[in-house]
């Protein structure tokens, strides 16, 4: 994986001089303020630049730098956050720039060790934020770069093999220019992005299509190889609706028996797993689930009734809806409790079913919230 210095010479000629030209005009590519690459940064981890865009421009609305962040609670910060999933990315950010107002006079610290100290910050994302924002000569190695590695010399089995991925990583930084690191960065990523995409690559439009080890064998579709996906696990979850005649409801910050990767921790209905792996199974076409509705109702119930202290209810089925986290399939089943008064209960807020979005929710809170809504206009 070592060009010869006039390979290399030219292949990052070839490769800058296509990305300058090239470059796709995203919100976080005009200018090099570091915080703004850094919200970019953790806004783009599994998530597509389309997703992000409307989120991005919101969340800088509201916190237009660092210190304003640091000063908001946690609570506004996720709720801008709402729908992006993976709410880990925004209390780690939250956290980080407490950190970064504190302890670095509100500048994202240019020292790798000081950037990689910051929660939520991991090798990649800190060589991004680095060079891009400083031109620190750090090569930034996420899935697009070693996909364009891999193809470039020909590289094959499992990418992310520690072995291999060092190796990657290795090469990554040996391709790097010692200036214009975070050009070149974005021009790989933006090369895997838009050329090297995983199916078809573009090879007839790609400026080191010369340098390709994968193209000259005719490899370049085949590499890199396929990783073996998790199996999805099947989960089924019950959730409690309580409306008031005010059209008001309850949402709880008291985890419900279940998984508490399904809504984040925020604000969420009551909840309690009913089932797992293909112990029941949903049917698209009746909108309905079949394990025992009753079944379903009487645990409900006595997770209303244990955690958080609601007497029995009578529980009407909903239709479900179907959700999905990571390799979790999840099958949400609410049931609507009409009740003349909400409980008060410390950890539960109530607000109109209508206008959850004003408290930081999940998409699977939303999609229950709407199943609702509708059963409750018909
Ligand atoms: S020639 Fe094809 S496979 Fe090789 S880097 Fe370019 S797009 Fe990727």
């Amino acid at each position: 994986m070592s060009p010869s210095p006039r390979q290399l010479a030219s292949l990052r000629r070839n490769l800058l001089a296509w990305y300058r030209a090239n470059r796709r005009d995203l919100p976080w590519r005009r200018g090099r303020d570091p915080y703004r690459i850094w919200l970019a940064e953790i806004m783009l981890q599994q998530t597509r630049i389309a997703a992000v865009l409307p989120y991005y421009e919101r969340f800088l609305e509201r916190f237009p730098n660092v210190r304003e962040l640091a000063r908001a609670r946690e609570s506004e910060v996720l709720k801008y956050w709402a729908g992006l999933g993976y709410y880990s990315r925004a209390r780690n950010l939250h956290r980080a720039a407490k950190i970064i107002v504190q302890d670095h006079c509100a500048q994202f610290p240019r020292e790798l060790k000081q950037a990689l100290a910051l929660p939520g910050i991991g090798p990649y994302t800190a060589a991004a934020i680095l060079s891009i924002a400083f031109d620190v000569p750090l090569a930034a190695l996420d899935g697009n770069v070693a996909r364009v590695l891999a193809r470039l010399f020909a590289v094959r089995g499992d990418l992310r093999a520690p072995t291999t991925w060092r190796k990657l990583a290795a090469a990554a930084q040996t391709l790097l220019p010692s200036r214009t690191s975070g050009d070149w960065n974005q021009a790989m990523m933006e090369l895997g992005e838009t050329i090297c995409t995983p199916r078809s690559p573009n090879c007839a439009a790609c400026p080191i299509a010369r340098h390709c080890k994968a193209r000259a064998l005719g490899i370049a579709e085949k590499l890199p190889a396929a990783r073996q996906k998790r199996a999805p696990a099947n989960v089924h979850i019950a959730a409690a609706v309580l409306v008031d005649t005010r059209g008001n409801t309850l949402l709880t910050k008291i985890p419900g028996a279940h998984d508490s990767v399904l809504f984040s921790r925020l604000w969420q209905f009551p909840a309690v797993a009913i089932a797992s792996n293909g112990n029941s199974k949903r049917d698209p076409a009746q909108g309905s689930v079949h394990h025992s509705a009753n079944s379903a109702a009487d645990k409900l119930a006595e997770h209303l009734r244990a955690s958080l202290g609601i007497p029995e209810q009578a529980l009407t089925p909903l239709p479900v809806a179907a959700h999905t986290v990571t390799f979790r399939r999840i099958t949400l089943a609410p049931f609507l409790a009409r009740v003349s008064r909400l409980p008060k209960r410390p950890c539960c807020r109530t607000l109109p079913l209508a206008k959850l979005a004003r408290l930081p929710i999940s998409s699977a809170t939303k999609k229950i919230a709407r199943v609702a809504i509708n059963a409750l206009a018909q």
